[in-house]
């Protein structure tokens, strides 16, 4: 059986890799020259330091600090996540892919994949027995096969930095506020003198004056030097209501593989790869249910955020939520951020805002059920 697979991000070079390893022959497109030029992101949890190896990991943190930009509040979260390394992590999945036979086209584009073919440049046609669309957030396999009007993107950057920033080396800093709006701004200690400062948010903001201006604001920082800068568009509405069918399936940001609103794509495109190859028989062929299935099961909160996204968004862009941002800090503890990030349950913080801020939570539930009407008759 022979498999195609777009993309050589870090979904499409596992996918190559599992897919040999159940014995199909791999031919890996990649439009770029090599693997390290596209963007990828390094935060990420365990299970990732499992598959790529201790070797990509450069730190780690036991303690996440979230700081309102506005009121300088802080909240302190017990975790346990690493920095990667991307260029490493993609290096050694290369290796271990052509370890398996995998046989890699750089500056290879696929114009558009067709049931059994892949079309690259002047229209040379390509069979495969599987085609794996891992090609991001532009797939040109999803937009054809998979197209999903709940599929959105959020604008993220993020630079690299040299220089002291004076902060405990094993915490990673999310800064929040009104400039930033739906999302965050990060600075990820790597050592002492090495740190990733970046920041995503879902409204159309220009992030790089937010960046600026918080860089200028921090003290020491006339002695950094930004060694390098990327960005990239993230999916951030949850999985594509399908993301397989016989001989065609998608992987990573492409099928939408990541956990909504907080970004995280690493873990759970890793985990894309890794349930499309368990859903392949002995002959080679994928089973497109069990595909699926196998991936609702592993990261279940991907797929509940689809369905949570569109309520929150309305709520947000009629201005009814995120206006009491400074409020929601005072009623939200570390345990209900682990527990709602770790495991989806939220009913602890609700019952809180209820005693706490009973008028405050009354309005949101309101607006919410208005919202959620306007939802089921729009739909
Ligand atoms: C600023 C920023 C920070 C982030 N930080 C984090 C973080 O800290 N933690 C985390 O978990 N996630 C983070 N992410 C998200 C994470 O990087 C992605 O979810 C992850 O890289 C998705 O991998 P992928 O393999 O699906 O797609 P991609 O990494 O997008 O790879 C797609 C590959 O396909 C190639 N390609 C595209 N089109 C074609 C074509 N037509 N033909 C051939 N090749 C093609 C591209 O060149 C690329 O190499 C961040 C993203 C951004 C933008």
């Amino acid at each position: 059986m022979k498999g195609l697979v777009i993309g050589a991000g870090i979904g499409g070079l596992l996918s190559s890799e599992l897919l040999a390893k159940r014995g199909l022959d791999i031919t890996l497109f990649e439009m770029n020259r090599g693997v390290t030029q596209h963007f990828t992101g390094e935060l990420t949890g365990a299970s990732t330091t499992k598959i790529v190896g201790e070797d990509c990991v450069d730190n780690r943190f036991s303690k996440g600090m979230v700081v309102s930009l506005d009121s300088k509040n802080e909240v302190g979260v017990p975790m346990d996540l690493f920095l990667l390394n991307a260029d490493r992590i993609k290096l050694t999945l290369l290796e271990r892919a052509e370890a398996e036979g995998v046989t890699v086209k750089f500056g290879t584009r696929v114009q558009r994949v067709m049931k059994g073919n892949a079309v690259l440049a002047r229209n040379e046609s390509v069979q495969g027995d599987l085609i794996v669309g891992a090609e991001g957030v532009t797939s040109c396999t999803a937009k054809e096969h998979f197209p999903d009007p709940n599929y959105r993107t959020l604008r993220a950057i993020r630079y690299k930095i040299e220089g002291r920033h004076g902060l405990e080396n094993d915490t990673a800093h999310f800064y929040i506020g009104k400039r930033l709006g739906m999302g965050y701004l990060w600075l990820y200690p790597r050592s002492e003198r090495e740190f990733n400062l970046g920041a995503g948010s879902i409204d159309k903001r220009d992030l790089i004056p937010i960046l600026n201006d918080f860089m200028k604001s921090f003290p020491g920082s006339e002695n950094w030097r930004i060694a390098s800068k990327g960005g990239d568009l993230i999916p951030y509405s949850g999985l594509r209501r399908a993301f397989a069918r016989p001989g065609m399936a998608l992987v990573g940001n492409a099928a939408g593989q990541v956990s909504c609103l907080l970004g995280g794509g690493v873990e759970s495109t890793l985990q894309g790869a890794i349930s499309l190859a368990k859903a392949v028989d002995k002959e080679g062929v994928m089973d497109p249910s069990q595909y699926m299935e196998e991936f609702n099961a592993s990261y279940p909160r991907v797929s509940r955020g689809a369905r949570l996204v569109p309520p929150i968004l309305k709520l947000y862009s009629t201005g009814r939520l995120f206006r009491h941002i400074e409020k929601s800090m005072e009623i939200v503890s570390e345990k209900d951020v682990i527990d709602f990030v770790s495991e989806g349950r939220y009913l602890r913080p609700v019952l809180k805002a209820l005693f706490l801020h009973p008028i405050f939570s009354a309005g949101i539930f309101r607006s919410y059920l208005r919202v959620r009407k306007e939802i089921v008759i729009g739909t």
